[in-house]
This record gives C-alpha cells, structure tokens and sequence, in this order.
C-alpha cells in the first residue's frame, strides 16, 4: 500500500517499433516487481499510435520477451482486464471522451493556426527574440462562437491545452530523482488532439494512464521532460496525479548509452546467447536497485517481495557483461543435470550436429584468436541440412535425455553462457575422427622431449584392455600406473591422451569424457593422431 493507502496499479507500456530492449526490460522488471511486492496490479499496455513504426510482430516479439523473462502481466494483451481494450488503437473513444471532458471543463481550444503561420512565427521568434517560447496563444483569445463556426464551417484545426495563466512552476517528488521543479514559462499550451482527430503521445498516455486507474508511474529518465506536460494534463482534466518515479540511464562500460555498439541490446538476443532468464532478471534488477548494497544473488522470490521505489538510484547504471556471465555461470552451476538438459536442448543438438559433421579422420585446425569459437564450425545453420539435423538431434535428446545428462558434469563447473555448449561439447560426437587444435599439436604433442608418442601408444594399450571396465576412474588409475614406470609425469601422460581424443589441451574432464565415448572410436582417434602427426 502507499501512502494513500490506494492498492498500487502500475504499467509497462512498450511502444511496438522494435524489440524489447534491455533497458525497456528493467523498466518492466521494476514495475512487475513493484506490484508483486505490494501486492499490486502489473498492467501491459501496447501504445500502437505510431502507425508508420508500430507493428503485430514487434507487439509479438515483445510480449514473447516478457513471458520468456517471466514477467507475467495481470492486465493486458491475451489476459484482458476491467480497464481494456490494452492497445492504444482500440482506446481512440476513450480519448475523445477525455476531449469533450476538457471542453466542458474549457480547459482546451481549438486551434486554426496553420502550418506555415506556426513555422513563420517561430522562424521570425529564432531570428528577433533569440528563441521560440512557444505557441503564442493566438487562438486562444478567439471567443466560442467564433471557434464553433469556424469548426462548422469545416476548417482544420487542432485541441491545445489552455494552461492557466496563474500556474507557477510544476513541481512533483519524483520517487526516484526527489523534488523537482519545471517553470511553467516553458509549457507552452501544447496540442492534445490532431488535426485529423488522433491524440499526441503526452495526451494518450495520460488518458490512459488516468482510465487505468495507475497509481506509479515508473519509467525511464527519458521521459523525465514529458511528465511536467503530463502533470498539466491530469489537471486539465481534474484527474490527480500518480507518482512519477524515473530510472537512470544503461550505460555501456564506456559510460556511454548503451547501444548497439556495445553488442546485444535486446531481450532475445540475450536469451539467444545462452543467459537464463532468472539470471538476467536478477542482474537487469541490480541496475539501478540494490536490496541492502551488497547481495548480488536474488531470486525471484526475494525481488518480488522486497522491491522497493526507495532502493533506486538516481545514478546510471554500468551495463557490465562480465557480471552478467559470472552471474549467468551462478544460475547455470544451480541447475541439476535434467534441468540443464531442458534448458540447454537447442545448443546441446547443435553440439551433436557439429560434431556429427567431423569427418575424414584426422584435421589439424588453425587455432582461433582471442574471443573467438575454440573450434570454427564444421557446418553452419546456412548449410544445407543443419536445420533438418538439429531437429532430429533434439528429438533424440528429448526422447532419451540420460545419455545428455551426462554430459552436465563435463562442463557445469565452467559454463558461462549456454551458447559455450557446442564449442566445448562437439568433440564427444565426432566419431572416430578428430580435429587437432594446431597449438596444442605444437605445444603437447611434438613438444621436445615429452615423449608424447610413447604416452600415446601406452595408454591406447590400456584403453584397448578387455579387463578394464569402460568407466572414468578405472581408466584413469590404470593409465596413472604408467607413468612410474615409464619415469613419466602424470601431465605429460595426459595431456598428448586429452590432445588426441578432445582435439586440444582446455577440454572437460578427460576420463569422465572418454567414459561417454564408444572404446572404438577413442582408440581410434588415438590410431589416427599417431598415424598423422608422428608417422607421417
Ligand atoms: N511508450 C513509451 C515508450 O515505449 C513509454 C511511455 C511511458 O512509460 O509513459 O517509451
């Protein structure tokens, strides 16, 4: 509850001209949570007036994010409410309603300037007097009678705002950004209603924003300097205002605003690239809010009980990634292996295709550069096939998920991201062949005087024992009692072995990997390195 003791309705209110932007998701986050937290209503308005950049896709796109985040909306598009239609396009009675309710309370005008009388005015204002103030209120003083015969007779004109002459500086207590203060000398008497009848942005979102019977108001700082306008508005119309609660800027790490420039800015890119969306809320909550200046977990349950407008910061919040792929590898690492399993499915297959699209034995392959894959890819979603392969490969997983769920502890313990799957997970599925990183050949195989050749060719020989049972810890001990003998140490015994089966020296768990494989193909792999790289 408030202050006023009204229940808390807050909104989110995306406009459909793109995707749902990071900082268009914190801002949905801060209001959904708000809700949860005071045991509010979550309204999800799409405000659709801009009808060259609005469309369903986006609309689609967007409300696909937020089901994906798991930011569920108590109104809105597909749930309906008491106070729908929740698409600004269904709701133009609404406005015209508020129209007639200003001319009745004659807080609005018509106005019959033209275009070129504005353009001029504010052209010869630029040049003599340093600066537009704005609409000079020339219709203004036209009396009702003369206004309605000109309406009659049919000649186009616009709704403005009249703003008391006696209204001082509009000031509010913004939840975030504390007291402020705007002279009303820079208002001018703004259009609320088209020419061709539509509302403007400030006149529509207030209408709404007052039908819906929203009680906060939390958006980002960008539309800081709309909310005076707004304040006019609900007083034109005699309605009371909300709290206004603006968030700081997303800057990049750059401390510029985040942008494309800084890699992925949309929600689906994000989950794309392998973040979970526990993750992703927990760390887009972190950017402006903190619960107690410390914590950096918080689980959903924890930020929709605790969230409060009072935890916000005014300063920007720094997008920082590599937080977020801690933070990712945290959630990651609390999943159990069929959990993973689900969640990973799509890069899983990809694992598999990849690897399944190895051939023709042994390939040495040009190490990549920092940041890049570890492996260049083997086929790509261009290929003809792959979609076809991946599909097939997701079924398997989900028709026999065990033999997957293995695979969880080869890489929990340092994923940070679910897209790192195929790279790190192709080797498992190339068959007998394999392809050879080009620097650990140099820096493992053909290192002078590591004896790679004869670590290699003795544990094949214990690989290939009919006594052994196929299991990591067996394989590995009987591997490890080759190297007294051989007056080795264990490294240089396993690291040729983890080189020649997983194609390079920063694999998963050697032994836990070689249990999953066929014995064939392993001693093939091995065959076939010793055959290319030391006897060729
Ligand atoms: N539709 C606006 C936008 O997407 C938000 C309006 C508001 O929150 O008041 O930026």
């Amino acid at each position: 509850m408030t202050d006023t003791q009204k229940p808390v309705r807050v909104r989110f209110a995306p406009s459909p001209t793109g995707k749902l932007h990071i900082g268009g998701a914190r801002t949905a986050i801060y209001n959904w949570a708000f809700a949860r937290a005071t045991g509010g209503t979550f309204v999800l308005r799409i405000e659709d007036t801009d009808p060259e950049r609005s469309t369903d896709e986006n609309t689609q796109i967007i409300l696909r994010a937020l089901r994906w985040l798991g930011l569920d909306w108590d109104e809105g598009p597909e749930v309906g409410g008491a106070c729908g239609p929740y698409f600004q396009m269904q709701r133009m009675d609404t406005y015209a309603a508020a129209l007639e309710r200003l001319k009745e309370r004659d807080a609005a005008y018509p106005c019959f300037c033209t275009k070129e009388e504005l353009d001029a005015k504010r052209a010869k204002a630029e040049k003599e007097e340093g600066g537009y103030a704005g609409y000079d209120r020339t219709c203004r003083c036209l009396s009702h009678e003369e206004a309605a015969a000109r309406i009659a007779a049919g000649e186009d004109h616009v709704w403005r705002i009249k703003v008391p002459e006696d209204r001082g500086a509009i000031e509010f207590d913004d939840a975030v950004y504390g007291h402020i203060s705007f002279p009303a000398d820079v208002m001018d008497d703004m259009i609320l209603v088209r020419t061709d009848g539509s509302p403007t942005y400030n006149f529509a979102v207030v209408c709404d924003d007052a039908n819906m019977g929203i009680t906060h108001v939390i958006r980002g700082d960008d539309h800081l300097s709309n909310t005076p306008r707004q304040i006019l508005i609900y007083e034109a119309l005699g309605y009371e205002t909300p709290t206004f609660g603006h968030l700081s800027m997303i800057l990049g790490p750059d401390g510029k605003k985040l942008s494309k420039r800084h890699g992925a800015t949309n929600v689906e890119e994000y989950r794309d690239r392998g973040y979970l969306s526990d993750a992703l809320v927990n760390f887009l909550a972190l950017l402006g809010w903190s619960l107690d200046g410390e914590t950096t977990i918080i689980s959903r349950e924890v930020l929709t009980s605790q969230f409060g407008l009072d935890r916000i910061t005014k300063k920007d919040a720094i997008f920082d990634e590599t937080k977020l792929n801690w933070m990712n590898g945290v959630y990651i690492r609390e999943m159990d292996a069929p959990e993973w399993v689900a969640a990973s499915k799509r890069w899983i297959a990809e694992a598999a295709v990849q690897g399944a699209n190895v051939a023709d034995g042994v390939n040495v392959v040009p190490t990549p550069e920092q940041g890049e894959d570890p492996l260049p890819l083997a086929i790509t979603a261009e290929d003809e096939g792959y979609a076809e392969a991946v599909s097939a490969a997701l079924a398997d997983i989900e028709e026999d998920p065990a033999f997957y769920e293995k695979l969880y502890p080869l890489v929990i313990e340092r994923l940070a991201r679910l897209d790192d799957i195929p790279a790190k997970l192709e080797f498992i599925f190339w068959g007998a062949n394999v392809r050879l990183d080009e620097k650990s050949v140099k820096k493992v195989l053909l290192k002078e005087g590591a004896r790679a050749d004869e670590a290699l060719r003795a544990c094949r020989e214990v690989l290939a024992r009919e006594d052994l049972p196929w299991e990591a810890e067996a394989l590995q001990e009987a591997c490890r009692a080759l190297c007294e003998p051989m007056d080795m140490k264990p490294k240089l015994m396993f690291q040729p072995l983890r080189v020649a089966v997983c194609g390079n020296m920063v694999s998963p768990p050697l032994f836990e990997s070689i249990e999953l494989m066929e014995p064939e193909d392993v001693l093939a792999r091995i065959d076939g390195v010793l055959a290319s790289v030391f006897e060729a």
